[in-house]
């Protein structure tokens, strides 16, 4: 668990971190001038506005953040911080190698992806969760027994943030969205089992046919699974090689097994790599190559109206 910013601040633990100062100034909007000042503790009392971005730098958790507060004797998060996190993730940028782990940080990652300029390549095993209505968002957080209301407003807000940047991000640039046709029956076949489910996951499924209708969204339903789960964001240029390109690797998540902590809580920081997101060129080639396989085993291919509406609105 984090002590004070200035211990978290040594060149150990933010070479552990991946992160440079250069960075973390970067990414914080902090200058050098007032992270040295923090990092030999001549800063006693940095508000919050400086605390929460150099958090998200670091990409500690909900808890872990909670816990940083704490030791500068402020107020845990709370529901006005939202602003500011969403502010400090869209200035972020996504360079070298960014671990991702299972909390807000995940969504944090992905609005800094997601809202950069570009197409967007989604592959998935089911509809992703940016198409999930933000109100019922938190319906498997809450079944997964979380009760902090500011750590499911966060998950609600966040869910807003993304879907208002989708919808933005769409008017300019395409999105091409790989699914799995047996995982998305699965998906549904799965959920007929519980009556609230369900209608949890029929809604999400009903928006993904609503946004088939978007001329700029494109669905191809493959007839195989993809290994990996990503994203890959191609930043506009002019020339192939001016072509910048940024990588959300999500890995496999598997929530189905295990029990919750016997505490009670929902936050497990740094206890598992769910992946990493990275603009090395090298990595982003593979992840393009899985993509055009992925893109000759389908059954209904960049399609983005009716016949794939059609065929989904069958499965409900
Ligand atoms: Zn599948």
């Amino acid at each position: 668990m984090p002590k004070s910013l200035s211990t978290l601040l040594t060149d150990e633990n933010l070479r552990e971190a991946g992160i440079s100062q250069n960075d973390l100034s970067l990414i914080s909007g902090l200058s050098h001038t007032y992270l040295t000042s923090l990092r030999s503790g001549k800063i006693q009392r940095p508000g919050r506005d400086k605390i929460i971005p150099v958090s998200i730098a670091l990409n500690l958790s909900f808890e872990e953040t909670n816990h940083l507060l704490a030791e500068h004797g402020m107020l845990p998060l709370q529901e006005a911080d939202i602003k500011l996190f969403v502010a400090v993730s869209k200035k972020r940028m996504i360079r070298g190698h960014q671990p991702l782990f299972d909390n807000i940080n995940f969504d944090l990652l992905l609005i800094s992806l997601e809202s950069l300029d570009g197409e967007l390549v989604v592959v998935s095993n089911k509809p992703t969760a940016v198409l999930r209505d933000p109100a019922q968002i938190t319906f498997m957080d809450k079944r997964d027994g979380i009760t902090d209301p500011t750590y499911l407003r966060f998950r609600e807000e966040l869910a807003r943030e993304r879907r208002g940047i989708l919808d933005e991000r769409l008017e300019k640039f395409k999105m091409s969205y790989l699914l799995c046709h047996h995982c998305l029956e699965e998906y549904l076949s799965e959920a007929k089992k519980d009556e609230e489910e369900y209608a949890y996951v029929q809604r999400h499924v009903e928006t993904l046919v609503e946004y088939l209708r978007h001329p700029n969204f494109r669905l191809s339903l493959t007839t195989q699974c993809p290994a990996l789960l990503f994203e890959i964001k191609t930043l506009p240029g002019s020339a192939e090689s001016e072509k910048h390109y940024k990588v959300f690797y999500i890995g496999h998540i598997n929530r189905k097994h295990g029990t919750p902590e016997a505490d009670g809580s929902h936050c497990r920081p740094y206890e598992r790599l769910y992946g990493f997101a990275t603009d090395s060129l090298k990595i982003a080639t593979h992840f393009k190559n899985e993509y055009d396989s992925l893109m000759e085993k389908c059954l209904l291919k960049g399609t983005s109206g009716d016949d794939a509406a059609r065929y989904i609105k069958g499965l409900l």
